[in-house]
């Protein structure tokens, strides 16, 4: 009888919890947490002139100042107003101890690839590429600025590939929200700020790891490639990027607090779904929307790159000893032998590291292969089609 009574506690409790919960985050939007990140000690990605602490801290400044003059009804809460160093989890506070309803980080790239260009935006979830993965793990890498960070952030290090799989536990209650906005991120950097459109994508960021509210990371372009650190360092450049931005949350506002509105009219009190009524209430931005949560989409060939590191003349089976157990070896046959590679890289930076690792391990003659669509091509063939689909987007 103790027992029953105190799981319908437990149950009455969670009850409570789910529905205030519920209340608090289907609410209208009120407050918002803008994040510039990086600050102080930590610079970010470096561009050649420019450090991406300060570009982005530019950006979160307009884009709350756009916020703060269009609407009487929005808070603007920063982490960071100053060049200021604040850690990951800092920042995930901020926003929960505000009780915030959007949280918008703003981030800028580099890439070793000086022609990447172009603005993406991410929600948090599991990486499904490698070179999502890149981009969470260059941006996670600013907890090696703080103290104690492995005692912060559970054992987590940035630098270790296993470490994330930590967030393969992760379940984004609030990915239908998030998705909203990033896609309507990546509308207006397309449609109205000319940008190149590298796409809605998943990844796993700390910043995103702990809020408890729907939120999303915007790379607004690359210090790495010349042209565009001149854009994102200009008045002009950054004004585009803060008004796509600004744009982007005024739609998800007006659809958010819309669907609030009608839950309420319709039910009295807000329900989840609005399952009888759900004809009546606004049609959700992700309609008739296909969001694609991989890489952009490929634009003419696919160029890859792997690592090929044996050779035979008769095919061995991958568990062969003279493999030494590596993982995920594929092998392609050309010019009469058989050819034995790691990876299948979109970089050939990302080709290069396993490439140092094979050597590690011993492959001394490892060396980087290029393919467009599995046919093997030359690696200065790759680069030219690289270059062409940059400049034809
Ligand atoms: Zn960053």
């Amino acid at each position: 009888m103790k027992r029953q009574i105190i799981i319908f506690g437990i149950l009455a409790f969670l009850f409570v919890f789910v529905q205030e919960a519920y209340a608090d985050r289907h609410g209208y939007v009120r407050k918002v947490v803008i994040d510039p990140g990086h600050g102080g000690r930590d610079p970010g990605a470096l561009g050649s002139q420019s450090k991406e602490k300060d570009i982005v801290l530019a950006i979160a400044l307009k884009l709350g100042g756009y916020i703060e003059n269009n609407f009487d009804d929005v808070k603007v809460i920063y982490t960071r107003t100053t060049d200021e160093f604040v850690g990951l989890d800092r920042r995930a506070q901020i926003a929960n101890e505000n009780k915030a309803d959007l949280f918008i980080s703003i981030h800028c790239n580099s890439a070793s690839n000086r022609r990447a260009y172009g603005s993406e935006t991410f929600v948090m979830g599991l990486h499904r590429s490698q070179e999502n993965l890149e981009v969470a793990k260059k941006e996670n890498a600013a907890i090696l600025y703080e103290e104690d960070y492995l005692e912060t952030y559970g054992g987590y290090d940035p630098n270790s590939p296993e470490a994330n799989i930590i967030f393969s536990m992760y379940q984004n209650i609030y990915l239908n929200q998030s998705l909203i906005m990033a896609s309507l991120i990546q509308d207006q950097f397309r449609d109205r700020a000319g940008r190149h459109d590298r796409g809605v994508k998943q990844a796993g960021f700390l910043v995103l790891y702990n809020i408890t509210m729907p939120g999303i990371l915007v790379e607004a372009g690359f210090l790495s490639n010349p042209q565009e650190e001149k854009y994102l360092m200009s008045e002009l450049g950054q004004a585009h990027i803060a008004s796509a931005i600004f744009r982007a949350f005024r739609d998800y506002k007006n659809y958010q607090d819309n669907l609030v509105a009608q839950q309420i009219s319709n039910n009295g009190t807000i329900t989840p779904g609005g399952s009888a009524t759900q004809a009546h209430l606004p049609e959700s931005p992700l309609q008739n929307k296909n969001i694609i949560l991989t890489e952009s989409q490929p634009e003419g060939p696919v160029i890859s790159f792997r690592v090929q590191f044996a050779t035979t003349s008769h095919e061995r089976a991958i568990d062969d000893p003279v493999f030494r157990n590596l993982e995920g070896i594929s092998f392609y046959f050309h010019e009469g032998l058989y050819k034995y590679t790691l990876g299948n890289e979109r970089t050939v930076e990302a080709a290069g590291q396993i490439q140092q690792k094979l050597r590690n391990q011993g492959f001394n003659d490892a060396f980087i292969v290029a393919f467009k669509d599995n046919e093997r091509i030359s690696i200065a063939e790759a680069e030219r089609y690289m270059e062409q689909s940059m400049k034809n987007p």
